[in-house]
Order: C-alpha cells, then structure tokens, then sequence
C-alpha cells in the first residue's frame, strides 16, 4: 500500500546561541510539508534567507514564537514589515506570539517603518494547549521554565504530513521539565536547544528520548561542537549538530 503521507523536511534557517555567529543566524526553523511551511521561531531575517535559498516566502502558512528573547523573534520585524509592504492581503499568514505585549508592540513597529498599517495582519497571542490545527499540520505549546514562570516559553510538539516533532525551544539546565513529557512519546524529530543545557551532563537524561532523530540546535560553537562527539555517542539514535542551511528529511 503507497505511504499517503506527504515529504517532510525540516529545514534550519539559523542555528545559533543568543548570538549571532560569523555562520550561524539565531534560532528559526521551517518545517516544510510538500510546497506549505511553518516557521518556528524568527531569530533570523527569514525573508532574505528564503529568497537568498530560492524559497518562495509566500508558502510560509504560519509562524509560531517559543517565546519573546529577540534571539527568537528579532525575525518578525522583517516578517511583518515584508507583509505590510510587499504582500496583497490574499497572502495572510498566521502568526503566533506567546504575549499580548508582543503582538502590540510589533503591530506598532510595522505601523512605524510602513508609513502605518497597509492591510490586515493576523498576529496572535496563544496560551498552553493546542495552538493550531489545520490539515496536516498541529501544534501544541508545552510550557518550559525557561523564563521561570516570570514570562511566557513553551516547547512545541509538532504534527506535520503524520510525523511527530519535538522543539525543546529554550528551557533550563537540568532538562528534567522537558523530559518529563518528552521521554512519554514516540517522536520522529526532537530539536534540542543547547544554549542552556551540558551536553555532557544532558546525554543520560536525551539518552531517554524515543526518536528516530536528535537535532542539536541554539548552538555556542565555542562551546558545544566538543560535547558534540560524547553526546552523539551516548544515544541509541541518529544525532546531529545543526547548521544554517541544514535540511532533515523525516
Ligand atoms: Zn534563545
Ligand atoms: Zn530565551
């Protein structure tokens, strides 16, 4: 019998820590189903790097944020400024933010750079639970204590083609909130940040997840790439380090 699903990929636009590195944007990642993507987290320019990689932006459906630290949405400036000014409103992608400050502050600054507000744009804040769901792909925001309860972050647990994904987004050193509902499931795909985690001390715990595949993600190159090799070796999975460009089959 044919497999019905659809290809999925994963695609990494940037793959850096808080900071930009010379090869490394912050953090954003399409998950891309046949010619319709969803972007996860905006810490890139992903209009330039769409266009620069020959990806028409307009097959971008939605957009969601793990949380407000610009390394994860400085993107949406650039996002919301190229809808504002360069798109009809037929082209009206969905974008998901995790605090209302944010949705105002940001419907402000496209006001301000566009001589003011051209057309509608679809900017919410979500909450815990699930954020999205059309066909073929869903969305779930786990919350993470990344921000210690103070403000808003989540995890995100993906659905895209019958695949199912895991996006740590930020979390905190022991990683023992995001295993406590990671290691229950059966994933084709988590994305571990490794900004705020040991990948030494991380390996027995990620050693625990069920996945056809490890993506190191949020990458200090100064810092991660020699835990690299000892965290690849400690788990009974396929492991990587992500690149800027990189693009996972699933
Ligand atoms: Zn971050
Ligand atoms: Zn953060």
């Amino acid at each position: 019998m044919p497999n019905e699903d659809p290809k999925v990929t994963l695609r990494f636009l940037g793959t850096s820590h808080g900071l930009p590195e010379p090869d490394r944007f912050c953090s954003c990642a399409l998950v891309e189903t046949g010619e319709t993507r969803y972007m996860i987290d905006a810490g890139a320019p992903p209009v330039s790097l769409c266009r620069r990689a020959g990806i028409p932006v307009q097959t971008i459906r939605a957009c969601f944020v793990t949380h407000l630290h610009g390394d994860h949405a400085n993107g949406l400036a650039e996002f919301t400024d190229y809808l504002n000014y360069f798109c009809k409103p037929d082209y009206d992608p969905e974008i998901y933010l995790p605090e209302r400050a944010g949705v105002e502050a940001l419907l402000r600054w496209v006001e301000v750079v566009g001589g003011g507000l051209r057309r509608p744009l679809s900017l919410y804040a979500y909450g815990p639970g699930q954020v999205y769901c059309r066909k073929g792909f869903a969305l779930e925001a786990r919350p993470s204590d990344h921000l210690k309860g103070a403000r808003p972050a989540y995890s995100f647990a993906v659905t895209a083609g019958g695949r199912r994904i895991l996006f740590s987004g930020d979390v905190s050193g022991p990683l023992d909130e995001f295993m406590a509902h990671a290691a229950l499931e059966r994933w084709d795909a988590v994305v571990i940040e490794a900004a705020h985690n040991d990948l030494d001390a991380s390996a027995e715990k990620l050693a625990g997840l069920d996945t056809g595949l490890l993506i190191v993600n949020h990458i200090n190159p100064r810092r991660n790439a020699d835990r690299f090799g000892a965290l690849a070796r400690a788990v009974p999975f396929r492991c990587e380090l992500a690149r800027d460009g990189d693009v996972f089959e699933l």
